[in-house]
């Protein structure tokens, strides 16, 4: 029986199964082959080697097996109702089997020696089983008692047509004689050998049926590593692929890139002069770059994106810096507008440094017909060098001379199909001219991603991290409160203002309840405005035109506003450095590391910043350790590493948007970091060499990615 021949095998075909068992299966599981069900790994496994004294019960044990007889039974009730109660004694202790249905069919005979199975719970001082399975020790089979026994996990649908978790084990059973032969690996000798890893077949067969914990445990992880593998010698292929693309050539530091450097009001940190270096090396290098930025929030990631701009405008090509909103979009505009002036001021009256004019244009969805006239005629004749915008750059209608840069800003909150768009976007716009060169990509993103998760889900791009904070930042102070205390908040808040420092007030916004929580914000602004009459106050939320967001945005940024009621649309990128105090409402509502992001909207100035997090007076377990992490660190790796760890990869925000492009059926990202480290390092190791795959000892790899490809709707050629 060879891998493939199980891969085509259907289901119906195989024993136990035929056609009615067949379709619940596809339809619940997914399952359609043999090797479809082969690699419906156990959930759990239960020893069956083990046999418990009633004295040794545990209130933690799940399912256990105890030898004894059944001293005394009686019957409760009538007709359905009735219930069937018995004590089991294994020599020394007692305990109660209780069988709420069918207890007519339970035959009991005393002075019989029973094995009992089952999931012992206490009551007082006495363990009861419910519904246990009582087999009379004449009829205990060898393999009944025999290693652990998988379990499987079914659905309520499988299980009313009997495909309990003992029928796929059953049918699985069915399954394994056909190994017996051996199948062909789908990994190679040398890589079973250096890794120590387990034969597909020996793995198949001690995943279900295993010989004991160690060999269940090697079995795992071979298919931990596996499908590890896979993903990364797919993620590492592409990688090698867009290394192959042809890039603009932008050797110079231009004018524009010094006048700037010298007309910064601070130096640059020493992380952000290192990220500029990596990315210029790879704009000089002749090579289409794909490189993600990451760097915690205020860590100065806008100006790096602005100097690597002016790197490509100096050598003579346009670019686009694209933003997840209207208001960072805005906000981005007049930032570069500022850190720009004096270079185009100087442009108008001195001679000679007209050259390092630059000509920064905003495109988002609010723009007018009218107003984007002249931005398209820019982008096309080539007077515009640095657009800026929303979603709103994706649109056909923006083409454009020589686009050579593409920098997206908190990337994760694109989608896969967006960021694909402007991908495919560039490339139709460079048919155009005479070369078709895709630009330059950077991506930024102020969530940190553990390392096992960017190992993956941006494992195909160059990372540049910058780990430092501008200098003279003062460690926010994050406090937690309930809400039982919110007039010392008040009178904090009050304080604050007095010393001439601006508050955020953020509610949360969850899209099933839209209205509820707008209710809620507006009387969190009118109580506020109760609270604070002295004062003005502003109010933006999702629903609002988006100029009235501006409006009001650029009231709070200029200080006339004081308070700035918000929901969480200025949870990205917003940068008013004399905000000082933000207090998130609710806060058990929000994730992790969108507190993080809410939290990094103060502290951008010199003065001492505070971030108060209110709650309900009762938390959950998993709320409590939240707002604990929150108030032990600012450190936005190990916050990103806790919320990986409490909620599951699967679970994580930013990582939910940009969509984790694969399912992972065995191996988990929060847990198995070092198999995935190895694994990476195994697929690396073979690319290096043989970067196509092309060599006779690799076939055995290309011919699995192809297998695995077919079975994934997911086209990996999207992926960032
Ligand atoms: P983020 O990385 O979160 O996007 P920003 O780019 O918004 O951070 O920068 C935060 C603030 O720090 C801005 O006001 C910016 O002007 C300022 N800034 C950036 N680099 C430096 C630096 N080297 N020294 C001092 N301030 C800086
Ligand atoms: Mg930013």
């Amino acid at each position: 029986m060879s891998i493939m021949e199980l891969a085509q095998r259907d289901i119906t075909y195989c024993k136990n199964v035929g056609a009615k068992r067949a379709d619940i299966l596809r339809k619940e599981l997914g399952v359609t082959t043999a090797l479809d069900l082969l690699r419906q790994y156990p959930y759990k496994y239960i020893d069956r080697s083990r046999f418990y004294r009633i004295a040794e019960l545990d209130d933690d044990d799940t399912y256990v097996q105890i030898i004894g007889e059944v001293t005394e039974w009686h019957t409760i009730g009538i007709g359905k109702a009735q219930r069937l109660s018995a004590t089991f004694f294994d020599g020394t202790h007692q305990c109660e089997l209780v069988w709420f249905q069918g207890a007519k069919y339970v035959k009991l005979q005393r002075g019989v020696k029973y094995l009992l199975f089952g999931k012992p719970s206490r009551f007082q001082h006495l363990y009861n089983f419910v519904h246990p399975e009582l087999t009379p020790w004449s009829k205990v089979t060898p393999e009944m008692t025999q290693g652990l026994e998988p379990y499987y996990n079914t659905t309520e649908t499988m299980k009313r047509h009997g495909l309990n978790s003992k029928a796929i084990r059953q049918i699985i059973a069915g399954l394994l004689p056909e190994l017996k032969t051996g199948v062909p690996d789908t990994l190679g000798a040398d890589i079973l050998q250096r890794y120590r890893l387990m034969s597909l077949t020996e793995a198949l067969v001690n995943i279900h049926f295993p010989k004991d914990t160690l060999s269940m445990q090697n079995a795992r992880a071979r298919f931990k590593f596996e499908e590890l593998f896979y993903i990364q010698l797919q993620i590492l292929r592409q990688m090698k692929r867009r290394e192959q693309n042809p890039g603009f050539r932008m050797p110079m530091v231009g004018s524009r890139f010094h006048a700037l450097y010298k007309a910064l009001p601070f130096d640059l940190t020493g992380a952000q002069k290192r990220v500029i270096h990596e990315i210029h090396d790879d704009l000089k290098s002749g090579r289409q770059m794909n490189r993600l930025l990451q760097g915690d929030v205020g860590s100065g990631k806008t100006l790096v994106a602005l100097l690597c701009c002016l790197l490509a405008v100096d050598n003579g090509y346009q670019t686009c810096i694209m933003a997840p909103t209207e208001i960072l979009a805005n906000q981005h505009y007049e930032t570069l507008k500022a850190f720009l002036a004096p270079l185009n001021v100087q442009s108008d009256n001195v001679q000679g440094t007209k050259d390092n004019h630059v000509h920064v244009a905003l495109l988002t969805g609010s723009t007018t017909a009218k107003n984007r006239v002249p931005v398209h005629n820019g982008l096309l004749n080539g007077t515009i060098h640095i657009l800026i915008g929303t979603h709103a750059l994706l649109e056909d209608a923006v083409q454009w001379r020589n686009l050579g840069l593409v920098v997206i800003d908190e990337q994760h909150r694109f989608g896969v199909a967006q960021r694909a768009k402007l991908w495919g976007k560039s490339a139709v716009s460079h048919q155009n001219s005479a070369v078709s060169i895709p630009p330059h990509i950077l991506v930024m993103t102020a969530t940190p991603i553990p390392r096992t998760l960017a190992m993956t889900v941006y494992g195909d791009l160059s990372v540049s991290i910058i780990d430092e904070l501008p200098p003279g930042r003062k460690p926010i102070q994050t406090i937690h409160y309930s809400i039982q205390r919110r007039a010392q908040v008040y009178s904090f808040l009050r304080k604050q203002i007095e010393e001439g420092r601006q508050i955020y007030v953020v509610y949360p916004l969850i899209k099933e309840n839209e209205k509820m929580d707008l209710l809620d914000l507006q009387n969190g602004f009118n109580e506020l405005c109760e609270a604070f009459p002295e004062y003005k106050i502003s109010m933006v939320h999702g629903q609002m035109k988006a100029a009235d967001k501006d409006y009001q945005m650029q009231r709070f940024a200029s200080g006339e506003t004081k308070i700035l009621v918000a929901t969480t649309v200025i949870e990205v990128g917003v940068n008013v450095p004399n905000a000082t105090v933000m207090v998130i409402q609710n806060a058990e509502r929000f994730g992790l590391s969108q507190l993080h992001q809410l939290r990094g909207r103060v502290g951008r100035g010199g003065d001492q910043s505070y971030c108060i997090l209110m709650t309900d007076f009762e938390l959950s377990k998993d709320t409590r350790k939240r707002m604990d992490i929150m108030v032990a660190t600012n450190d936005g790796f190990r916050i990103a590493e806790a919320d990986l760890q409490l909620r599951g990869p699967g679970d994580l925000e930013g990582t939910l948007q940009s969509g984790i492009p694969f399912q992972l059926h065995i191996a988990n990202l929060a847990t198995d970091n070092q198999i995935l480290t190895l694994a990476r390092q195994a697929a690396k190791e073979i690319l290096d060499t043989d970067p196509l795959l092309e060599e006779e000892r690799n076939r055995i790899y290309k011919r699995q990615l192809d297998i695995l490809r077919v079975s994934q709707s997911y086209n990996w050629g999207e992926i960032s």
